[in-house]
């Protein structure tokens, strides 16, 4: 390691963090707390073996999905943050390599919880492994950290109401029983749409009405069902 240092090579967590800054220098990242979450869980442990983790485009992780860009996971955690402060609850349907709800463990603490849920059995296992080798790990251990293996379309109703709910996945539209499961003053962030889709940005109100925007146009997979996706959609 020292030798490597000599050599002026970077270890892996310095190049995480190098690319927080750029994604820092660029304007993507603009929020404190999301450079210093980003920064501490390494996109390394989460991606494939032998897949460039601090390239900022999405990468293949099987079972034709892919993790999404670091430039949309920080655009989704500073949309998210009002919503992920200490002690609230967040859930990340199609949770995939688990990375972004490791950040949501560290964002919500100890006293939080963030919830993955994942259709494809595999990813939750590798992503459970990925966590534990991640800056996440005492979450996972300590039990406000939790990843199942289920239909995100029905949300996780165990653990509802929801101060966040992040969407990895493009919906046609926007399922009913994630709003019935955020709390009012929560946010839901979502892509939508088919081929051409919006992130939305979804606010239940105090009185319980909806206020709807959109962020960006975005490029997400499917949320669709197990099958359809295994076979190729
Ligand atoms: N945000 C994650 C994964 C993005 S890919 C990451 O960055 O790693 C979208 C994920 O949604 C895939 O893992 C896919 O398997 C999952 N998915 C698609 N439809 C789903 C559904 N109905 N229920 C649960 N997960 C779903």
């Amino acid at each position: 390691y020292k030798e490597f240092q000599k050599l002026g090579t970077k270890s892996g967590s310095d190049r995480n963090k190098a690319m927080v800054e750029q994604l820092h220098h660029f304007g993507v990242i603009t929020s404190k707390k999301v450079a210093e979450v980003m920064g501490t869980v390494d996109r390394a442990c989460f991606v494939p073996l032998g897949t460039p983790p601090y390239v900022d485009s999405p990468m293949q992780i099987g079972y034709n999905v892919t993790i999404s860009a670091p430039h949309m996971h920080a655009m989704c955690l500073q949309l998210l943050e009002e919503n992920l402060k200490p002690g609230m609850r967040a859930l990340d349907v199609g949770s995939g390599t688990g990375y972004l709800t490791a950040c949501f463990a560290l964002m919500v603490g100890p006293e939080g919880r963030a919830v993955g849920v994942e259709h494809i059995p595999e990813l939750v296992n590798s992503s459970i492994q990925n966590i534990q080798n991640s800056a996440a790990a005492s979450f996972l251990e300590q039990g406000s950290l939790l990843v199942h293996v289920g239909d995100g379309r029905l949300g996780w109703p165990e653990d509802a109401p929801y101060d966040a709910i992040h969407v990895g996945a493009a919906a046609k539209e926007i399922p009913r029983l994630l709003i019935d499961q955020l709390k009012p003053g929560g946010r839901l962030v979502i892509p939508v749409g088919n081929i051409f889709q919006d992130l939305q940005v979804v606010d239940k109100n105090l009185d319980g009405s909806l206020s709807i925007r959109s962020e960006t146009s975005v490029r997400y997979v499917p949320l669709t069902s197990r099958e359809a996706q295994l076979r190729g959609y």
